[in-house]
């Protein structure tokens, strides 16, 4: 299997690189949709898409079986995303060395979050704590992985502090990690204070920007929830005076998206990861927004 390019020489070639992220389908309805959003978007070529690890085996499978397909039947520069959850060191190692062997050059090294209420769940008896020490087996197992690494703008919300946080990150990078991508955010002054306390210490790898655009006011208030990111209630009020209308709702969510990229791009952000929910449109409205 051909080696996917590592991402880190778009990052040195200087030009903006665009990226998507796509969740591991739960069915086989979810899988189909997965694909027809990636066949509408070939067309805007990004420069790699990611897709996310989830808790459990099941998902964790699709995980697996959507990074082939996406790479194989589309061409997409596919970076898989791993987290420490439930796995032992060994277990680890086996899944570097086949996504090494499938040709896989880029992971996204998480810790991840054990599953609220599962009962199934169990934590790995001889696994890992952190994030920085997944970094640290996969690019002793493959040095020749390029490793991608989640950094919180907001602070992780476990972490005492944003300094604190920081230290983590710090560590992560240190371990080997060549490029942080960012947790959603909705201010943009949020990531350049981010992107100058990171360089103060030290820390110098590219940092891309990660934006959700928001396509409905109830999936943004859950997810804001979830990661700790903070809605403007500027956005909010623009929101909740569109809620009877899904299509506005989406427009508005958009038009913020497309002012945060235009912001974010001229400031030299380095480019732009879109969480787009496995749906095609809010991408493609937004490329053909900001083609030039
Ligand atoms: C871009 C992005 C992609 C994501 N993709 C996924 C995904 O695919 N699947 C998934 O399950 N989740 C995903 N997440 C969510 C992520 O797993 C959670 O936010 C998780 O709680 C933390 O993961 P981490 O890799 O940032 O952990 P870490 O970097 O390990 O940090 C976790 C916490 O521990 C603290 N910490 C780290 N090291 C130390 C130390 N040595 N001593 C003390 N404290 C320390 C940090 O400050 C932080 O509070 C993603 C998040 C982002 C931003």
């Amino acid at each position: 299997m051909t080696p996917d390019r590592p991402i880190s020489e778009l990052f040195a070639s200087g030009r903006t690189v665009r990226s998507l992220e796509f969740f591991p389908p739960k069915d086989d309805a979810q899988m189909a949709m997965l694909l027809t959003s990636a066949g509408a978007l070939q067309g805007i070529a990004p420069d790699f898409v990611s897709i996310t690890y989830g808790a459990g085996g099941t998902t964790r499978e699709r995980t697996a079986r959507a990074a082939a397909l996406l790479k194989r039947d589309f061409g997409f520069t596919v970076m898989p995303h791993l987290t420490c959850i439930g796995h032992s060191r060994a277990e680890l190692h086996d899944i570097a060395d086949r996504l090494h062997a499938d040709g896989f050059r880029n992971i996204m090294a998480l810790r991840g979050d054990a599953p609220k209420g599962d009962p199934a769940f169990a934590p790995a008896p001889v696994g890992l704590r952190y994030a920085s020490e997944l970094v640290a087996l996969l690019k002793s197992r493959h040095s020749d992985f390029c490793l991608g690494v989640a950094g919180y703008p907001e602070k992780h919300p476990e972490a005492p502090s944003l300094g604190a946080d920081l230290d983590a990150l710090k560590r992560k990078v240190d371990a080997g990690a060549d490029f942080i991508t960012t947790q959603l955010f909705f201010d943009n002054a949020l990531y350049y204070r981010f992107v100058e306390q990171c360089r103060e210490r030290d820390i110098r790898v590219p940092i891309i920007p990660g934006l959700m655009p928001v396509l409905s006011l109830k999936q943004i208030k859950r997810v804001t929830e979830m990661c700790g990111a903070t809605l403007p209630q500027k956005l909010v009020t623009r929101l909740e005076a569109a809620a009877e209308n899904p299509d506005v709702v989406e427009i508005i969510g958009l038009d913020w998206a497309f002012t945060q990229i235009r912001g974010l791009l001229a400031n030299g952000a380095p480019g732009c990861h879109l969480y787009i929910m496995n749906r095609a449109k809010s991408a493609l409205a937004l490329a053909a927004g900001l083609a030039a």
